[in-house]
């Protein structure tokens, strides 16, 4: 039986605000959609917790047996500077500084983020699809908007019309804004913009003569809004309708109430059963954002290469440090947290080393079912990591109490026990044990130095030392084997 069937998930939806039991629209099927980076620049550790916070919802709803599919886009045109669809779209900015083509920022970026979320031990979605791949189907969308009657042109631009949306509809619905609010705190227009109204947003910019990413549409030579090709590419890859929704809390307004908007204009349903968000990590007590430079970049804490931390860290140990967090909590970066962490890392990652080494007792001083429920328990609380850890934690007691031979296991206990840790450590919380990767390199290279000494006895003709080297290390359940290019192993 699915484990999803055992397991009732809890989510805190956002669009509600309260915890309720998640059920997917197709029974064992989830369709998950997370708004992906802009890549203008390098992701940033902020960046990193909200992609690695859905990457262990995505890795705990493929333990539960769902079938997922999980849609994570990249933006690669149309994030302008700002949120009042003013200023320089941020990669055409950047190409223009560096006098590169906006292509190739796009790639640069691109080709960086995948290197952390590698370095950083992320599951790939299932779709990762661009901006700039969907143009067609945005333009598309926007014709159905005009058609209901919720868009409007004007000079080569489209935007889309708060107002009316919010006579049938609520405008403010994910975000608690409410639109006579936003009519008096949005500044009044300056007479450059050609909305009727300041809260109404772009679909379509026409591109002034400077800006190079533009594509033909009916309107103008121009590009699609920010907002537009999520609403689209959610469509396009998960329905009208679908599960999960998530992003980093900043994103609820304008960016995903103006989704709605779009999307529920098109098709009439509600496009998102389940909203999720993600709050922010901190630095130095304020937001990490690219825009006000205070950040550091997921690859200079592997490398100690940065002025905040006093050394480096493993990316190990800054996943746990984030999952020790609940995901809707504020979380403060600094190095003494990210020390703090690595001794608690270290201390797990130990006693898991020293699991395999344990031998079954007799009778079970432990209850194994009734800990290892716990542990389901806390991921069906909203995705409960810092509880999990604190289940963890207790586990490590136990083994280092086996150790000292004042608690035990049975052999059916310990299984379940040895099974269930590597679950939730490796499987969920997607960490990594340092320790035993650290080992293996070190028997590659002890290997790689043995068949060294055996070309050399071999050279002297001493068939005595090779043969010996040869048949102990198949002992040991290592094989070489002799090729025209050298020798190679293989580890049975
Ligand atoms: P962006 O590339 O700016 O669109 O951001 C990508 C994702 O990172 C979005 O879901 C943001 O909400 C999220 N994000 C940005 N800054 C932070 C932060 N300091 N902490 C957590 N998430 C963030
Ligand atoms: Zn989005």
């Amino acid at each position: 039986m699915e484990l999803y069937k055992e397991n009732q998930l809890k989510i805190y939806n956002s669009l509600n605000k309260s915890k309720e039991d998640f059920k997917p629209i197709t029974e064992g099927y989830v369709g998950m959609y997370v708004c992906g980076p802009t890549v203008y620049s390098n992701a940033h550790l902020g960046n990193v917790r909200t992609f690695m916070f859905f990457d262990v919802v995505y890795r705990y709803l493929l333990h539960l047996g769902y079938k997922v599919r999980y849609v994570r886009n990249i933006t690669d045109a149309g994030h302008l500077e700002n949120d009042a669809d003013e200023g320089e779209d941020r990669i055409a900015k950047k190409a223009r500084l560096e006098e590169i083509e906006p292509m190739e920022v796009v790639q640069r970026y691109t080709v960086d983020f995948h290197n952390v979320l590698k370095n950083y031990n992320f599951l790939p979605p299932s779709i990762e699809p661009t901006a700039t791949g969907h143009i067609v189907e945005q333009i598309e969308m926007i014709k159905e908007i005009i058609e209901k009657g919720f868009a409007y042109e004007v000079n080569g631009s489209v935007y889309f019309d708060v107002l009316a949306y919010n006579k049938s509809n609520h405008y403010g619905i994910l975000s608690g804004r409410k639109v006579e609010d936003l009519i008096h705190n949005t500044r009044a227009l300056d007479g450059q913009s050609d909305k009727k109204n300041p809260q109404d947003f772009a679909l379509w910019k026409k591109a002034e003569e400077r800006h190079i990413m533009r594509w033909p549409s009916p309107w103008s030579d121009g590009f699609p809004g920010w907002h537009l090709e999520c609403s689209v590419m959610s469509t396009k890859y998960l329905g009208e309708s679908f599960d999960i929704h998530g992003g980093g809390m900043d994103l609820k307004f304008p960016h995903h109430e103006c989704e709605i908007a779009q999307s529920q204009t098109c098709s009439g349903v509600k496009p998102v059963n389940y909203w999720m968000h993600t709050n922010m990590l901190l630095l130095n007590s304020q937001k990490m954002a690219k825009s006000t430079g205070n950040f550091i970049l997921p690859n200079e804490i592997l490398s100690g290469k940065n002025n905040i931390l006093p050394k480096a860290f493993s990316a190990s140990v800054v996943r746990f440090f984030n999952m020790q967090a609940n995901y809707r909590s504020i979380l403060d970066f600094s190095g003494e947290a990210l020390e703090a962490s690595e001794k608690g890392h270290a201390k797990l990652m130990e006693a898991i080393t020293f699991l395999d080494k344990i031998e079954a007792d007799k009778a079970s001083t432990f209850d194994v079912k009734k800990w290892k429920k716990a542990c389901y328990d806390a991921m069906n609380d909203d995705f409960n990591t810092p509880i999990l850890i604190s289940h963890l934690f207790e586990a490590v007691k136990v083994i280092n109490q086996i150790k000292e031979h004042k608690a035990g296991l049975t052999n059916a206990d310990l299984e379940e026990f040895k099974t269930t840790i590597n679950v939730f450590v490796f499987d969920i919380l997607g960490l990594m044990n340092e320790a035993t990767q650290d080992s293996s390199e070190k028997i590659n290279g002890v290997v790689e130095l043995l068949i060294k000494l055996r070309k050399e006895a071999r050279e002297n003709k001493d068939w005595a030392l090779s043969d010996q080297i040869r048949d102990e290390l198949i002992e040991l359940g290592i094989q070489l084997k002799d090729g025209k290019e050298g020798t190679t192993f293989s580890v049975n």
